[in-house]
């Protein structure tokens, strides 16, 4: 179901200068307590790892829906990766703001999806947002909800690459959106210390998990891969399978060719390997791979793969060399070793636990970097004991307890 209200303008309370970590909430903790009740959550998102992170935890709220009304807002920021996401997990989407245009700036997007949201936030009066990790939408959504004095928890809280600026603009996104967020479900502990390192009160910091490993979980389970992925594995027979994704905003142009070119040389000199590169449908990210890797032996650049044919092309990969967010999540899961293409990373859980090495975006090391992986026969065997430094996949329930307990509304025993 789909539905877009007009956007005509809903008055608002003012809001107050906001004190830091004392985002507003309608009810005192000990009267929240007191009075179990349906309380109601809009859940909102905009991009392909948003969706994918936030379906266990709308099925959470689903499961639970006596207790929780739970209303669902897509932005479109990417509405092309997220369509299939959102069919894969049966989702339904109570808005759909399709703000998707291409080229838009970060500050477009943020003050579109600002304007489209606030009437929405305005007439469902949810109880609590919650939004997810770093995006444009949901910074906007926190913003937007922070100033209709809606209490915002925030998923994926506490990660920091420690440089303001890299990734672009995600590190500055979560840093605002913790500012006005009253509750914050950090996936490991070391997120919970960062919050609490910048003035976050303990109280309202969850360790749950990231719930990317119980969607990765599910979609496992129970989805098969497609004739397309069969397609692929077919071309690159016995070889080694080198997967690749790079699209992040800092990395694009002269950067991404340097890294493309150092994969193009290693797969040159090594017979054994076949490189699958799923292209971001970024024009930016297109025009790189098409020059540098087109019409290139043993490489395929292909389109986005959906969700689930994408796990099993990780699960077949011999290595993984990517500056995805997500993707350091679900290498560990997979017990897969993963060269991560940027600087910093806010994820080096998957760097201490040996899944995963930092290479910065320096060709040249990432050519060595390559050739050691080649050699290091041994990475691949410590990887099949390691702990997935990001939970076990019960990271919704946890979300959606925790979420329960602020609000103060009882929930059915199993989700507890
Ligand atoms: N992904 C996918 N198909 C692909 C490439 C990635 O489903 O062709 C998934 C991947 O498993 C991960 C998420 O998309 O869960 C990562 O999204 P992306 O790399 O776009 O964003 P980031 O994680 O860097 O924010």
């Amino acid at each position: 179901m789909s539905a877009l209200i007009p956007l005509t303008a809903i008055p608002y309370p003012v809001p107050e200068p906001a004190k830091r970590f004392q985002a507003p909430s309608r009810q005192s903790s000990s009267s929240a307590q007191a009075s179990p009740k349906r309380s109601s959550v809009a859940v909102i998102f905009g991009t392909r790892p948003e969706a994918i992170k936030l379906a266990p935890v709308i099925q959470a709220l689903n499961m639970q829906e006596q207790a929780i009304r739970c209303v669902v807002i897509a932005t479109g920021q990417h509405s092309r990766l997220v369509q299939p996401v959102i069919d894969l997990f049966g989702m339904r989407v109570d808005y759909n703001l399709s703000l998707m245009q291409p080229g838009q700036s970060p500050n477009t997007l943020t003050a579109r999806a600002m304007t489209a949201l606030e009437p929405i936030l305005a007439q469902e009066k949810p109880d609590a947002v919650l939004v997810q990790g770093d995006t444009s939408s949901a910074l906007a959504a926190a913003l937007t909800a922070f100033h209709l004095r809606i209490p915002i928890g925030h998923i994926e809280a506490g990660l920091r690459s420690g440089d303001a600026t890299n990734p672009f603009p995600e590190e500055m996104n979560r840093r605002l959106i913790t500012n006005v967020a009253s509750w914050h479900f950090a996936p490991t502990g070391a997120n919970r210390r960062q919050l609490l390192a910048e003035g976050v009160a303990a109280k309202t910091i969850f360790v749950t998990g990231n719930p990317v490993v119980d969607a990765f979980l599910t979609i496992r389970r129970r989805v098969p891969a497609t004739e397309r992925l069969r397609d692929i594995l077919r071309q690159a027979g016995s070889r080694r399978i080198l997967v690749v994704t790079m699209h992040r905003r800092e990395n694009l142009g002269e950067v991404m060719a340097g890294c493309l070119k150092a994969l193009r040389q290693f797969v040159q000199r090594h017979a054994d390997v076949e490189l699958v590169f799923p292209m971001h449908p970024n024009p930016a990210v297109r025009s790189v791979a098409d020059a540098v890797l087109g019409n290139t032996e043993r490489v395929q650049l292909v389109e986005p793969l959906d969700y689930p044919d994408f796990l099993a092309l990780l699960s077949r990969a011999w290595l993984i060399a990517s500056d995805s967010g997500g993707v350091q999540e679900e290498a560990p899961a997979l017990r897969k070793p993963l060269l991560i293409l940027r600087e910093t990373t806010e994820r080096p859980e998957a760097v201490q636990v040996g899944a995963a090495r930092l290479v910065g975006t320096s060709p040249r090391r990432l050519a060595a970097m390559l050739e050691s992986a080649y050699v290091d026969e041994s990475w691949h065997g410590r990887l099949r004991t390691i702990i997935n430094p990001f939970g076990r996949g019960k990271s919704a329930v946890r979300i959606v307890a925790a979420l329960a307990k602020v609000l103060g509304v009882s929930l059915r025993k199993e989700a507890a």
